[in-house]
């Protein structure tokens, strides 16, 4: 199959529509990362991204869909999560409602729930409009692969494999969304992004942070499945470890390998002469940074070091959980 990489337009939009009206999956651009789409609906175009993704059976897809569409159609809305949509949607949240049963099973994964997400980004918007169904859409990646941020990105995991890709540029926000539990008294966030406990505290009140205990069945299952993972050799070192990570830089020179370091710009400024990513200054410059890097130190490098960045919470805490998944680290081994 040729994968066709289109802007939106007309075209692009009219060809995206009979795809998905055909059971089809369309890669399209949001603000956070790349999607991989199909009519949420339909269960064998559901079953279809999981296969090509490779992804495992119990972790369940987002359902996404334009900013008119009626969410009350899809999920029981509680009274207090108008405010939230009012907000921050169109953005990047993900709201899990308890579900009206609309959607294919295979969406949820049996779970009695949909979680629902108004992505902002014009491309995605266009689609959305174009096909005016729920598009159930999980990251535009080979499973436990670093998400896409732009199309040549998804062209490397899935050139040949899809028919379309709808390219709005690159995905600014560069992490995914933050998703929110509603279906309890007081929000609770199952994963971190650019929305964050604060941003959603301040509109009601207050909000949760769910943490998943040893052996519990986590209430976000893919909270529990390895992500985000570079193709080469990783190394991780914290920031007082600078030297120590040095040393490994050397070692890797020494065999024959070209290593490189992924670190926050501070470090990268002391690391004259050495290999480097920089991962930039800022929570937000980081987080847009953050896939792109990966994807590219996965290329050039046979060892990829990190050097964990220092700063913690608000939009930090979205990125130190990719920065840690990504190289194997839990957060409670990091010690926060
Ligand atoms: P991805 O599609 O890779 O961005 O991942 C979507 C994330 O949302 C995963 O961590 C899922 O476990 C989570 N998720 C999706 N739907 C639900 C739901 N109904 N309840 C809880 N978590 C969900
Ligand atoms: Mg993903």
């Amino acid at each position: 199959m040729k994968t066709l990489v289109l802007p939106p337009d007309e075209r692009a939009l009219a060809y995206a529509k009979e795809l998905i009206e055909a059971g089809e999956v369309v890669a399209f651009h949001t603000e956070t990362v790349y999607g991989l789409g199909a009519d949420a609906r339909n269960d064998e175009a559901v079953r279809k991204i999981f296969a090509l993704k490779g992804r495992p059976t119990d972790n369940p897809l987002i359902s996404h869909v334009h900013s008119d569409y009626d969410i009350s159609d899809l999920a029981e809305v509680p009274p207090y999560t108008e405010a939230l949509r009012k907000a921050f949607l169109p953005g990047p949240l993900t709201m899990v409602y308890p579900s009206k049963g609309k959607v294919s099973p295979f969406v949820s994964c049996g779970l009695p729930t949909i979680s629902v997400r108004v992505p902002s980004s014009p491309a995605a918007q266009a689609f959305l409009r174009a096909v005016n169904v729920p598009v159930a859409a999980p990251s535009a990646n080979r499973s436990k692969h670093v998400s896409p941020v732009t199309a040549q990105h998804v062209l490397d995991d899935f050139d040949g494999d899809i028919p379309l890709i709808i390219d709005g540029g690159p995905s600014r926000g560069g992490i995914e969304s933050t998703v929110l539990d509603c279906t309890g008294a007081v929000p609770q966030i199952l994963r971190a992004g650019l929305v964050t406990r604060e941003m959603i505290a301040s509109v009601v009140g207050d909000c949760g942070v769910y943490h998943m205990r040893a052996g519990e069945k986590p209430k976000s299952p893919g909270m529990a499945y390895k992500h985000y993972a570079p193709g080469c050799r990783t190394a991780y070192f914290s920031a007082d470890a600078l030297s120590d990570a040095k040393r490994c830089y050397e070692r890797e020179r020494g065999a024959g390998g070209t290593p490189c370091f992924l670190a926050e710009h501070a470090v990268c400024e002391s690391l004259a002469g050495y290999a480097a990513l920089d991962l930039g200054a800022s929570p937000e410059e980081m987080a847009s940074n953050l896939y792109a890097l990966l994807r590219e130190g996965e290329r050039k490098a046979s060892l990829l070091i990190a050097v964990e960045p220092r700063a913690r919470g608000g939009v930090m805490d979205g990125v130190r959980n990719r920065f840690l998944r990504a190289f194997g680290q839990s957060e409670e081994e990091s010690g926060s």
